[in-house]
Protein backbone atom coordinates (compact mmCIF):
# COMPACT_ATOMS: atom_id res chain seq x y z
CA UNK A 1 0.00 0.00 0.00
CA UNK A 2 1.10 3.82 -0.77
CA UNK A 3 2.00 5.44 2.34
CA UNK A 4 -0.20 8.17 3.25
CA UNK A 5 0.91 11.99 3.01
CA UNK A 6 -0.16 13.39 6.66
CA UNK A 7 -0.43 17.19 7.38
CA UNK A 8 -0.20 17.87 11.07
CA UNK A 9 -1.87 21.78 11.17
CA UNK A 10 -1.01 23.70 13.74
CA UNK A 11 -2.95 27.05 14.63
CA UNK A 12 -0.67 29.76 16.17
CA UNK A 13 -1.57 33.21 17.97
CA UNK A 14 1.23 35.03 19.83
CA UNK A 15 3.05 31.56 19.99
CA UNK A 16 7.04 32.62 19.35
CA UNK A 17 7.86 31.09 23.24
CA UNK A 18 6.88 27.59 22.07
CA UNK A 19 6.70 27.52 18.68
CA UNK A 20 10.71 25.95 18.30
CA UNK A 21 10.45 23.39 21.01
CA UNK A 22 6.84 22.38 19.11
CA UNK A 23 8.52 22.57 15.67
CA UNK A 24 11.24 20.64 17.33
CA UNK A 25 9.07 17.55 19.20
CA UNK A 26 6.61 17.34 15.62
CA UNK A 27 9.37 17.02 13.51
CA UNK A 28 10.51 14.04 15.87
CA UNK A 29 7.06 12.30 15.80
CA UNK A 30 7.01 13.02 12.13
CA UNK A 31 10.56 12.06 11.68
CA UNK A 32 10.08 8.85 13.22
CA UNK A 33 6.92 7.54 11.27
CA UNK A 34 8.52 7.97 8.27
CA UNK A 35 11.13 5.72 9.64
CA UNK A 36 8.62 2.67 10.63
CA UNK A 37 7.32 3.69 7.16
CA UNK A 38 4.01 4.38 8.43
CA UNK A 39 3.65 7.55 6.57
CA UNK A 40 5.18 9.25 3.12
CA UNK A 41 8.45 10.83 3.37
CA UNK A 42 7.20 14.27 2.26
CA UNK A 43 4.79 14.43 5.00
CA UNK A 44 4.85 17.96 6.48
CA UNK A 45 3.86 20.23 9.62
CA UNK A 46 1.68 23.09 8.74
CA UNK A 47 1.64 26.52 11.09
CA UNK A 48 -1.43 28.61 10.48
CA UNK A 49 -0.21 31.96 11.65
CA UNK A 50 -3.25 33.44 13.22
CA UNK A 51 -2.08 37.17 12.29
CA UNK A 52 0.07 37.10 15.59
CA UNK A 53 1.51 40.34 16.33
CA UNK A 54 4.94 38.85 18.01
CA UNK A 55 7.17 37.14 15.93
CA UNK A 56 5.55 34.17 15.28
CA UNK A 57 5.38 34.10 11.28
CA UNK A 58 9.28 35.24 11.42
CA UNK A 59 10.29 32.08 13.23
CA UNK A 60 8.02 30.26 10.68
CA UNK A 61 9.79 31.06 8.34
CA UNK A 62 13.16 30.77 9.64
CA UNK A 63 11.91 26.91 10.61
CA UNK A 64 10.95 26.36 7.06
CA UNK A 65 14.48 27.29 6.32
CA UNK A 66 15.93 24.95 9.01
CA UNK A 67 13.66 22.17 8.58
CA UNK A 68 12.10 20.44 5.12
CA UNK A 69 8.83 19.39 7.09
CA UNK A 70 7.87 23.04 8.54
CA UNK A 71 5.60 25.16 6.44
CA UNK A 72 3.18 27.56 6.99
CA UNK A 73 0.45 30.04 5.73
CA UNK A 74 -0.14 33.17 7.40
CA UNK A 75 -3.89 34.80 7.35
CA UNK A 76 -4.70 38.31 7.08
CA UNK A 77 -5.72 39.00 10.65
CA UNK A 78 -6.47 37.29 13.54
CA UNK A 79 -9.58 35.50 12.64
CA UNK A 80 -9.25 33.27 15.84
CA UNK A 81 -8.83 29.73 17.26
CA UNK A 82 -11.27 27.84 14.72
CA UNK A 83 -11.19 29.90 11.94
CA UNK A 84 -7.31 29.23 11.69
CA UNK A 85 -7.79 25.61 12.37
CA UNK A 86 -10.30 25.51 9.19
CA UNK A 87 -7.74 27.26 7.09
CA UNK A 88 -5.36 24.81 8.26
CA UNK A 89 -7.30 22.40 7.41
CA UNK A 90 -8.80 23.32 4.09
CA UNK A 91 -5.20 24.14 2.60
CA UNK A 92 -3.63 21.23 3.63
CA UNK A 93 -6.46 18.81 2.41
CA UNK A 94 -5.65 19.47 -1.03
CA UNK A 95 -2.15 17.85 -0.84
CA UNK A 96 -2.66 14.72 1.94
CA UNK A 97 -4.27 11.94 2.72
CA UNK A 98 -4.70 12.43 6.35
CA UNK A 99 -4.47 15.79 8.48
CA UNK A 100 -3.78 15.96 11.97
CA UNK A 101 -4.60 18.67 14.03
CA UNK A 102 -2.74 19.85 17.42
CA UNK A 103 -2.73 23.14 19.58
CA UNK A 104 0.76 24.66 19.05
CA UNK A 105 0.99 24.77 22.91
CA UNK A 106 1.78 20.91 22.97
CA UNK A 107 -0.79 20.24 25.85
CA UNK A 108 -1.80 17.70 23.76
CA UNK A 109 0.72 14.56 23.86
CA UNK A 110 2.20 14.14 20.53
CA UNK A 111 2.87 10.88 21.26
CA UNK A 112 -0.87 9.99 20.76
CA UNK A 113 -0.11 11.07 17.07
CA UNK A 114 1.44 7.64 16.18
CA UNK A 115 -2.11 6.14 17.58
CA UNK A 116 -3.62 8.70 15.37
CA UNK A 117 -2.38 7.04 11.70
CA UNK A 118 -2.28 3.32 13.13
CA UNK A 119 -6.39 4.20 13.79
CA UNK A 120 -6.04 5.83 9.86
CA UNK A 121 -4.13 2.81 8.13
CA UNK A 122 -6.63 0.23 10.04
CA UNK A 123 -9.17 2.08 7.90
CA UNK A 124 -10.63 4.70 10.18
CA UNK A 125 -11.82 8.37 8.93
CA UNK A 126 -11.84 9.94 11.93
CA UNK A 127 -10.14 9.51 14.81
CA UNK A 128 -10.60 11.72 18.10
CA UNK A 129 -7.53 12.21 20.82
CA UNK A 130 -9.70 12.39 24.26
CA UNK A 131 -8.20 13.38 27.33
CA UNK A 132 -7.99 10.99 30.09
CA UNK A 133 -8.02 13.58 32.93
CA UNK A 134 -7.85 17.27 33.54
CA UNK A 135 -5.22 17.56 36.31
CA UNK A 136 -2.59 19.80 34.75
CA UNK A 137 -5.45 22.26 33.94
CA UNK A 138 -6.26 25.27 36.59
CA UNK A 139 -9.58 24.69 38.44
CA UNK A 140 -11.39 27.45 36.55
CA UNK A 141 -10.43 25.73 33.23
CA UNK A 142 -11.57 22.38 34.42
CA UNK A 143 -14.96 23.84 35.76
CA UNK A 144 -16.16 25.93 32.86
CA UNK A 145 -15.01 23.11 30.38
CA UNK A 146 -17.40 20.74 32.46
CA UNK A 147 -19.74 23.25 32.42
CA UNK A 148 -19.38 23.73 28.48
CA UNK A 149 -20.47 20.38 27.59
CA UNK A 150 -23.00 19.94 30.08
CA UNK A 151 -24.43 22.72 28.45
CA UNK A 152 -24.14 21.94 25.18
CA UNK A 153 -25.77 17.81 26.02
CA UNK A 154 -28.45 19.34 27.68
CA UNK A 155 -29.11 21.86 24.50
CA UNK A 156 -29.23 18.35 22.10
CA UNK A 157 -25.08 19.16 20.71
CA UNK A 158 -23.61 16.12 20.20
CA UNK A 159 -19.65 16.35 21.14
CA UNK A 160 -17.21 14.05 22.19
CA UNK A 161 -16.85 14.42 25.63
CA UNK A 162 -13.23 15.55 26.68
CA UNK A 163 -12.37 16.25 23.28
CA UNK A 164 -11.00 19.35 22.27
CA UNK A 165 -9.82 19.81 18.73
CA UNK A 166 -6.54 16.76 18.47
CA UNK A 167 -7.62 14.86 15.95
CA UNK A 168 -7.40 12.97 12.53
CA UNK A 169 -9.16 13.39 9.27
CA UNK A 170 -8.79 11.07 6.33
CA UNK A 171 -9.22 13.41 2.74
CA UNK A 172 -12.84 12.23 2.36
CA UNK A 173 -13.98 13.29 5.62
CA UNK A 174 -12.54 16.79 5.08
CA UNK A 175 -13.82 16.79 2.17
CA UNK A 176 -17.55 15.68 3.40
CA UNK A 177 -16.68 18.93 6.15
CA UNK A 178 -15.69 20.94 3.22
CA UNK A 179 -19.10 21.36 2.05
CA UNK A 180 -20.33 22.37 5.43
CA UNK A 181 -20.72 26.18 3.98
CA UNK A 182 -21.37 28.13 7.39
CA UNK A 183 -19.73 30.89 8.24
CA UNK A 184 -19.89 29.90 11.65
CA UNK A 185 -18.75 26.84 11.61
CA UNK A 186 -18.83 24.93 15.17
CA UNK A 187 -15.99 22.32 14.21
CA UNK A 188 -16.27 19.83 16.94
CA UNK A 189 -20.28 19.74 16.26
CA UNK A 190 -19.98 19.44 12.51
CA UNK A 191 -17.09 17.01 12.81
CA UNK A 192 -19.43 14.66 15.43
CA UNK A 193 -22.38 15.16 12.64
CA UNK A 194 -20.38 13.57 9.49
CA UNK A 195 -20.49 10.18 10.20
CA UNK A 196 -17.63 8.03 8.88
CA UNK A 197 -15.94 5.33 10.63
CA UNK A 198 -14.62 7.13 13.77
CA UNK A 199 -12.25 5.76 17.04
CA UNK A 200 -10.82 7.67 20.08
CA UNK A 201 -7.19 7.45 21.02
CA UNK A 202 -6.80 8.48 24.62
CA UNK A 203 -4.04 10.49 26.05
CA UNK A 204 -2.56 12.73 28.96
CA UNK A 205 -3.07 16.39 28.58
CA UNK A 206 -0.43 18.39 29.68
CA UNK A 207 0.42 21.69 30.99
CA UNK A 208 1.00 24.67 28.39
CA UNK A 209 5.07 24.24 28.44
CA UNK A 210 5.63 28.12 27.42
CA UNK A 211 3.60 30.93 26.66
CA UNK A 212 0.06 31.92 28.33
CA UNK A 213 -3.48 30.51 27.27
CA UNK A 214 -4.67 32.57 24.38
CA UNK A 215 -8.06 31.77 25.59
CA UNK A 216 -9.56 33.84 28.15
CA UNK A 217 -12.21 33.64 29.40
CA UNK A 218 -14.59 36.64 26.84
CA UNK A 219 -13.41 33.72 24.26
CA UNK A 220 -14.25 31.02 25.98
CA UNK A 221 -17.74 32.46 26.18
CA UNK A 222 -17.80 33.12 22.62
CA UNK A 223 -16.66 29.99 21.67
CA UNK A 224 -19.46 28.36 23.97
CA UNK A 225 -22.24 30.77 22.86
CA UNK A 226 -21.50 30.09 19.35
CA UNK A 227 -21.11 26.55 19.53
CA UNK A 228 -24.84 26.79 20.93
CA UNK A 229 -25.92 29.32 19.00
CA UNK A 230 -24.95 27.83 15.31
CA UNK A 231 -26.34 24.36 16.69
CA UNK A 232 -29.61 24.12 18.60
CA UNK A 233 -33.03 25.91 18.61
CA UNK A 234 -33.33 24.97 22.30
CA UNK A 235 -32.96 28.32 23.71
CA UNK A 236 -35.49 29.71 21.26
CA UNK A 237 -37.82 26.77 22.26
CA UNK A 238 -37.20 27.67 25.78
CA UNK A 239 -38.43 30.75 25.03
CA UNK A 240 -41.71 29.53 23.90
CA UNK A 241 -41.91 27.46 27.31
CA UNK A 242 -40.89 30.22 29.62
CA UNK A 243 -43.91 32.12 27.36
CA UNK A 244 -46.64 29.38 27.92
CA UNK A 245 -45.76 28.79 31.66
CA UNK A 246 -46.09 32.34 32.87
CA UNK A 247 -49.44 32.93 30.45
CA UNK A 248 -50.51 29.72 32.51
CA UNK A 249 -49.54 31.14 36.02
CA UNK A 250 -51.01 34.36 34.86
CA UNK A 251 -54.35 32.95 34.06
CA UNK A 252 -54.11 30.64 37.10
CA UNK A 253 -53.61 34.22 39.04
CA UNK A 254 -56.15 36.23 37.09
CA UNK A 255 -58.60 33.51 38.81
CA UNK A 256 -57.61 34.30 41.96
CA UNK A 257 -57.82 37.75 41.57
CA UNK A 258 -61.24 37.27 40.52
CA UNK A 259 -61.87 35.69 43.63
CA UNK A 260 -60.73 37.70 45.62
CA UNK A 261 -62.33 40.71 43.93
CA UNK A 262 -65.67 38.74 44.38
CA UNK A 263 -65.45 38.26 47.71
CA UNK A 264 -63.74 41.50 48.47
CA UNK A 265 -59.93 40.92 49.45
CA UNK A 266 -58.86 42.67 47.31
CA UNK A 267 -56.04 45.01 48.37
CA UNK A 268 -53.88 47.72 46.30
CA UNK A 269 -51.41 45.16 44.65
CA UNK A 270 -48.35 47.19 44.65
CA UNK A 271 -45.45 45.00 45.09
CA UNK A 272 -46.89 42.55 42.67
CA UNK A 273 -47.47 44.91 40.27
CA UNK A 274 -43.94 46.12 40.04
CA UNK A 275 -42.34 42.74 40.12
CA UNK A 276 -44.78 41.33 37.64
CA UNK A 277 -43.35 44.60 35.36
CA UNK A 278 -40.26 43.84 35.92
CA UNK A 279 -40.44 40.47 35.16
CA UNK A 280 -42.14 40.31 32.04
CA UNK A 281 -40.18 42.93 31.02
CA UNK A 282 -36.87 41.71 31.58
CA UNK A 283 -38.23 38.40 30.15
CA UNK A 284 -39.34 40.17 27.15
CA UNK A 285 -35.75 42.15 26.51
CA UNK A 286 -34.15 38.41 27.11
CA UNK A 287 -35.96 36.80 24.59
CA UNK A 288 -35.94 39.25 21.81
CA UNK A 289 -32.36 39.52 22.44
CA UNK A 290 -31.77 35.66 22.05
CA UNK A 291 -33.94 35.74 18.80
CA UNK A 292 -31.74 39.01 17.76
CA UNK A 293 -28.76 36.58 17.76
CA UNK A 294 -29.86 34.23 15.77
CA UNK A 295 -31.42 36.44 13.08
CA UNK A 296 -27.63 38.14 13.39
CA UNK A 297 -26.36 34.78 12.47
CA UNK A 298 -28.90 34.27 9.37
CA UNK A 299 -27.47 37.46 8.33
CA UNK A 300 -23.90 36.47 8.64
CA UNK A 301 -25.04 33.59 6.82
CA UNK A 302 -26.74 35.20 4.34
CA UNK A 303 -23.64 37.64 2.67
CA UNK A 304 -21.62 34.78 2.46
CA UNK A 305 -18.68 35.95 3.20
CA UNK A 306 -15.17 34.03 3.53
CA UNK A 307 -14.42 32.39 6.90
CA UNK A 308 -10.38 33.67 6.68
CA UNK A 309 -8.08 35.06 4.24
CA UNK A 310 -4.86 33.56 3.10
CA UNK A 311 -2.34 36.51 3.11
CA UNK A 312 0.44 34.10 2.16
CA UNK A 313 0.66 30.13 1.32
CA UNK A 314 3.75 28.59 1.52
CA UNK A 315 2.12 25.38 1.95
CA UNK A 316 0.50 25.00 -1.61
CA UNK A 317 3.27 27.64 -3.10
CA UNK A 318 -0.20 29.88 -3.88
CA UNK A 319 0.51 33.46 -2.28
CA UNK A 320 -2.76 35.67 -1.34
CA UNK A 321 -3.77 38.38 -3.54
CA UNK A 322 -2.18 41.30 -1.62
CA UNK A 323 1.66 39.28 -1.84
CA UNK A 324 0.57 38.87 -5.28
CA UNK A 325 -0.07 42.20 -6.01
CA UNK A 326 3.19 43.33 -4.11
CA UNK A 327 4.83 41.04 -6.91
CA UNK A 328 3.48 42.69 -10.02
CA UNK A 329 4.39 46.12 -8.31
CA UNK A 330 7.60 44.61 -8.07
CA UNK A 331 8.19 43.16 -11.94
CA UNK A 332 7.31 46.57 -13.57
N1 LIG B 1 -5.14 30.30 18.79
C1 LIG B 1 -5.33 30.87 17.52
N2 LIG B 1 -6.04 32.04 17.42
C2 LIG B 1 -6.58 32.68 18.51
C3 LIG B 1 -6.41 32.07 19.80
C4 LIG B 1 -5.69 30.89 19.90
O1 LIG B 1 -4.88 30.33 16.51
O2 LIG B 1 -7.20 33.73 18.34
C5 LIG B 1 -4.38 29.04 18.91
C6 LIG B 1 -3.23 29.06 19.89
O3 LIG B 1 -2.05 29.56 19.32
C7 LIG B 1 -3.11 27.59 20.27
C8 LIG B 1 -4.53 27.10 20.18
O4 LIG B 1 -5.24 28.06 19.39
O5 LIG B 1 -2.33 26.87 19.34
C9 LIG B 1 -5.19 26.91 21.52
O6 LIG B 1 -5.01 28.06 22.32
P1 LIG B 1 -4.56 27.97 23.85
O7 LIG B 1 -3.57 26.90 24.05
O8 LIG B 1 -4.16 29.35 24.28
O9 LIG B 1 -5.95 27.60 24.52
P2 LIG B 1 -6.16 26.73 25.85
O10 LIG B 1 -5.32 25.49 25.72
O11 LIG B 1 -5.74 27.59 26.98
O12 LIG B 1 -7.61 26.43 25.82
MG1 LIG C 1 -3.48 25.29 25.23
Amino acid sequence: MKRPMLTIVVPCYNEEDVLPESARQLTAVLQSLIEEQLIAPESKILFVDDGSQDRTWILINKLMDQNRYVTGIKLARNFGHQKALIAGLETAKEKSDCVISIDADLQDDVGAIRDFVLKYLEGYDIVYGVRNKRETDTAFKRLTAQGFYRLMKWMGVDLVYNHADFRLMSKRALEELSRYKEVNLFLRGVVAQLGFRTAVVYYDRKERFAGTSKYPLKKMLAFAFDGITSFSVVPIRMITLIGFLSFMISSLAGVYIMISKLTGHADSGWTSMMISIWFIGGLLLMSVGLIGEYIGKIYQETKRRPRYSIETDLYSGRAGKSVQATKLAERR
